[in-house]
Formats: structure tokens, C-alpha cells, sequence
């Protein structure tokens, strides 16, 4: 019989390439989503798709309430979590409970079920980061009452929980650290720099920078990323282990303003807003770990990622 995956945040943007892909492979999956910050239309191909299921829940409630039906789970995939600064900033409370309740319940349910875990953690359990790249044994340097908090300390919390019941249950779970990702389905409304940068440039409207542009971010293309994740979850010698996933090549927000006026030959004029608070100043994943123990580092650039992006990008401007 084939495995079943449940994803959490499988209607999102990473989730439902991820429900793509493990589809691909054979698997049966479950995807469970609210629909906070993801889209139907992620996954409408899917919903005919005899190996896929949808179920529409709220994963910060105990898992009895909406997997009491389901036989079987051989992994968990928990995704499900507002992932961009405006919206994580406009559902606080969600956030933190999803990454922390939430994780919570679903291990529960994982050392039930006997099945693998592994939790969506992120480049900002770093904070601003002190030391450059960002390497896995780096402890962070994250304000824990800023705008972002909700966001940062439940990912750490979630992280803590993971490696509680590593511990405490010897259960087979790891975390992978998700750097800065883009390309189809990311919602050009979410306030993301590649979003924004696009959806202005694609319509002549100035294109915000925010500061003076120095801050650095590394932008890993989404079929790397669900590469990464997969290994991770599949390889052995990741059990109790965190991973970074992400590309290592970095760029300024000034350079990718140019970048991407460059790509779409857009003659919208730069123009230079406030930097908000606590935006860490650079990020760059080390990916040493990735590279060793899943064999993993990222094949597609940022010039030829952007070719997929832009086209789902301008198809959705035409629909809007
Ligand atoms: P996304 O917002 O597109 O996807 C998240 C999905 O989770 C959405 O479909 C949303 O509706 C769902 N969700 C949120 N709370 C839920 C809840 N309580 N119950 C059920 N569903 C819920 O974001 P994404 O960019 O695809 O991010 C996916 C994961 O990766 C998140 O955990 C995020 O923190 C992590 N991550 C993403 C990035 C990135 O650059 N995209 C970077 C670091 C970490
Ligand atoms: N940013 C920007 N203009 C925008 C949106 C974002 O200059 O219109 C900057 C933002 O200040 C940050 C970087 O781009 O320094 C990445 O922001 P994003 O919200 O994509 O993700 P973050 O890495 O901060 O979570």
C-alpha cells in the first residue's frame, strides 16, 4: 500500500508544490489548510486526484477534531503557518499558536500514529543575525517582544517541542530551517519583497525599497526547496536534526529592485520607504549540513528562477 503524507499548510504556496510532488512520487496526501494565508486555487488541480485529500481545519486545535477518521499517516509534513511579516503581523495570535499549540498537538498525534515528523522552521529564529552566514549551531539574536516575535519565538518554540519528543519519545522528527523562498503561487498581496517588486514593476508603479536598499536576503527557488524538504524528511541520519534549506547566493534589496526591473525591462523609478522594524540586515544560509547529510544544495539561480515567477505573475495581474 502506498504511504500517506498529511501536509499542514498544503494549500499554501511551498505546501502545495510539496502535495505536488509527493503525489508525483506515489504517495497519498492529505492536506489539511484554514485558509488563513493560503489559496484554493493552489490546489483545485488536485481535488480530482483520487490520492489526494483536502481537509479544511485549524491546526491549532487538538487533532481529534478533524483526523479522527484517518488510518493512517506515515509522515507529517507540518507546514501550516502565516509565513510572510505582513501576515504573520496581521494574525499574531494565529501564528504563534499554530507554531506552537499546533506543533504540539500534531507531535501528539505523530507518536501516536508511529509516524515521522518534520516541523517548517525558518531563517528567523536567527534574528538579526550576529555571525554571517547563518549556520545551524548559531544560537540567534532575536528580539523576543518586537513585531516579529510572534512569529520568530513560535518557530523556536515549535523547534523546542520537536526536539522534546526526540528526546523524551525517541520519536523520528527533524526541522528544517526554510530560507527565503519564491516562485508560482506565492500571493502578490502578501507584501513579500519578490511580490511586491514584481506586481510593481509588472503595472509602472514605483518599486519600494525599503532603508537604503544594503539589507541582504538569499532566495532559493520553490523546486529546491521541496527537494530539500523531502530528503530531509526521507534520508536517513536527519533524525533529531535541523537543517538550513536555502540558496546561498545573496543579494542587496537595491540590486534585486534593479534585478527585477532588468528581467521585465519595467521603467518604474526606485523609490525609498522605511525600513521596518527589526528587518534583520543581511541573511544567507551556511548550507554545509544540507550538502553532507542530504546530499542537497540548490541548482536553480535566482535569473532563471525568475522566468517561472514572472509568468504566473503577470497571469495573475491579468485576472486581478
Ligand atoms: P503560505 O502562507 O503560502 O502557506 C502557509 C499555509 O498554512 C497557508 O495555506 C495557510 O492558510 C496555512 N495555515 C496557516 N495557519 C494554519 C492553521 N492554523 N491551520 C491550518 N492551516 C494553516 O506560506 P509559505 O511561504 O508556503 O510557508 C510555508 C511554511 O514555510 C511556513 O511554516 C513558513 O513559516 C515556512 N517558511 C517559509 C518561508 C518562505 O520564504 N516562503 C521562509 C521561512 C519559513
Ligand atoms: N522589502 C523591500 N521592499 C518591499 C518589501 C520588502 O525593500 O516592498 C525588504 C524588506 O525590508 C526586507 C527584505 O526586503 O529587508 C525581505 O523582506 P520580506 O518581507 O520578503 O521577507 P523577510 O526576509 O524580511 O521575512
Amino acid at each position: 500500500m502506498n504511504k500517506t503524507a498529511l501536509v499542514t499548510g498544503g494549500a499554501g504556496f511551498i505546501g502545495s508544490h510539496l502535495c505536488d510532488r509527493l503525489l508525483s512520487e506515489g504517495m497519498q496526501v492529505i492536506c489539511v489548510d484554514n485558509f488563513i494565508t493560503g489559496n484554493r486555487e493552489n490546489v483545485s488541480h488536485l481535488l480530482t486526484n483520487k490520492n489526494f485529500r483536502l481537509i479544511e481545519a485549524d491546526v491549532s486545535q487538538p487533532t481529534e477534531k478533524y483526523l479522527s477518521n484517518i488510518p493512517r499517516v506515515d509522515e507529517i509534513f507540518h507546514l501550516a503557518s502565516p509565513a510572510s511579516p505582513r501576515g504573520y503581523q496581521d494574525a499574531p495570535v494565529e501564528t504563534y499558536l499554530v507554531n506552537s499549540i499546533g506543533t504540539h498537538y500534531l507531535l501528539l498525534f505523530a507518536k501516536k500514529a508511529g509516524a515521522k515528523f518534520l516541523f517548517a522552521s525558518t531563517s528567523e529564529v536567527y534574528g538579526d543575525p550576529e555571525k554571517h552566514p547563518q549556520r545551524e549551531d548559531y544560537w540567534g539574536n532575536v528580539n523576543p517582544h518586537g513585531v516579529r516575535a510572534c512569529y520568530d519565538e513560535s518557530k523556536r518554540f515549535g523547534e523546542m517541542a520537536t526536539m522534546v519528543f526526540f528526546r523524551q519519545f525517541g520519536m523520528d522528527v527533524r526541522m528544517v530551517r526554510i530560507f527565503n523562498t519564491y516562485g508560482p503561487r506565492m500571493d502578490p498581496r502578501d507584501g513579500r519583497v519578490i511580490p511586491n517588486f514584481l506586481t510593481q514593476a509588472l503595472s509602472g508603479k514605483p518599486v519600494t525599497v525599503y532603508g537604503d536598499g544594503s539589507q541582504t536576503r538569499s532566495f532559493c527557488y520553490v523546486s529546491d526547496m521541496v527537494d530539500g524538504i523531502l530528503r530531509a524528511m526521507q534520508l536517513p541520519k536527519t533524525k533529531g536534526l535541523v537543517v538550513n534549506i536555502g540558496n546561498p547566493d545573496e543579494y542587496t534589496m537595491l540590486t534585486l529592485a534593479k534585478k527585477i526591473k532588468q528581467a521585465l525591462g519595467s521603467s518604474s523609478r526606485i523609490i525609498f520607504r522605511n525600513l521596518p522594524e527589526d528587518d534583520p540586515t543581511r541573511r544567507k544560509p551556511d548550507i554545509s549540513r544540507a550538502k553532507r547529510v542530504l546530499g542537497w544544495s540548490p541548482k536553480v539561480t535566482l535569473d532563471e528562477g525568475l522566468v517561472p515567477t514572472i509568468a504566473y505573475f503577470k497571469k495573475q495581474l491579468q485576472h486581478s
